[in-house]
């Protein structure tokens, strides 16, 4: 578990309560695929990994969303929706084993009544649309067992959209059935997830969505120049305009320059390896510990994250941003005070320091994430 031996932020009371008494809403936390690489009860303090019950308590959290996540190795594939349905038997599993701290999540509402309780909610997202096959029944069948977005696509072109990591670009933006789905989510009430896709594929679906989209965990890209998972500014102008939120994610090299750098050399480097030493060479299987401590990666700091969401409420005002840390999922490279689920009373504080008022501070935990939910729930229940 990470101690933070020497937190650079004071925290106060004020900020202990502020998470402690608010929803705070996370967008995105791949405690299901951690569970599917090494099986562990979360609902007891953990050894590894950033999120377990005791320090989702500590830190306020309170409505983590559960990435169901495939890999864009499955994309074509049949096993992705069979991936899809165990990730999912995993997160009720969770609440299973405990019913007193843990429940589902479907609606805004149910968020509500489950934080009056004291219970954790865990609404689930799916981290790449290849699941539902081309076939609408999927849609319906997931939105029954609980996912709330679908995050079109993943790492590379699947069956609905292009990825920003994929630079073929296989369907210019988004696949005639990728079409065809952003309209039939907002009927359903599965909102739309912009993060991962191409450029084109996120007009293509601002365009076609009757309803505000999220981009679940993202962060900007005027801040990593050249790196299209991020955001641009003229993107979160148009996010800004849809309605929707962006919630930013807390990697070290989704927020800082001289960590996105860092990683791309790092692929680069692991690449040649791979290629000098043989993929499956004991050197090759050694290389990334050695190159870590060799070339330790630059952390972010929480002054970082806060940058972000600073320069979108300067864009496009407080109504549009909102948390997405991707805990679980980016391994060791979180920021200085940021590193696992307690932390939020530090993002908190930074928040305050900022001179941001209480009621804004509930906005980015929470309050933007709900309206744009809710603007989605009510349209479904109309068409
Ligand atoms: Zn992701």
């Amino acid at each position: 578990m990470y101690v933070s031996s020497v937190l650079a932020i004071t925290v106060t009371d004020k900020a202990n309560k502020l998470a402690q008494e608010n929803i705070i809403i996370d967008s995105h936390i791949d405690v299901p695929y951690r569970l599917e690489e090494k099986w562990v009860d979360v609902t007891k303090a953990t050894e590894d990994g950033d999120f377990d019950y005791p320090r989702a308590k500590q830190g306020g959290l309170n409505a983590p969303f559960m990435s169901i996540y495939i890999p864009a190795s499955l994309d074509n594939s049949a096993n992705s929706t069979k991936l899809a349905d165990k990730l999912i038997d995993y997160v009720e599993a969770i609440v299973g084993r405990a019913p007193d701290k843990f429940a589902i999540a479907n609606s805004t509402t149910e968020v509500e009544q489950q934080f009056a309780k004291g219970l954790i909610s865990l609404p689930l997202g799916m981290e790449n649309g290849s699941p539902i096959q081309g076939d609408l029944a999927n849609l319906q069948h997931f939105y029954e067992r609980g996912i709330r977005y679908i995050t079109l696509a993943h790492s590379q072109a699947n069956h609905i959209a292009d990825s920003s990591y994929d630079l073929r670009r296989k369907w210019k933006g988004l696949s005639p059935f990728g079409k065809e789905l952003v309209a039939e989510m907002n009927k359903v009430g599965v909102l739309i997830d912009i993060s991962h896709v191409s450029d084109a594929a996120f007009y293509q679906a601002l365009e076609i969505s009757k309803t505000p989209v999220i981009a679940s965990h993202s962060s900007l890209r005027a801040f990593t120049p050249g790196f299209e998972r991020n955001m641009d500014d003229d993107m979160i102008k148009a996010l800004g305009k849809n309605g929707g939120v962006i919630q930013i994610n807390f990697g070290s090299t989704f927020v800082t320059k001289r960590a996105n750098v860092w990683s791309k050399k790092r692929s680069a480097d692991q690449k040649k390896a791979a290629e000098e030493l043989g993929k499956d060479s004991d050197e090759f299987k050694s290389f990334s510990t050695k190159y870590a401590e060799e070339n330790p990666l630059p952390y972010a700091t929480l002054d970082s994250v806060l940058d972000h969401i600073d320069h979108v409420v300067k864009l496009i005002g407080i109504d549009h941003v909102g948390i997405g840390s991707d805990f679980d999922g980016v391994g060791d490279s979180l920021p200085t005070d940021l590193k696992d689920v307690s932390a939020y009373p530090n993002l908190i504080q930074g928040l305050l320091n900022r001179g941001y008022s209480d009621a804004h501070i509930i906005q980015i935990l929470s309050g933007n994430f709900m309206r744009v939910w809710k603007a989605n729930e009510d349209y479904a229940a109309k068409h």
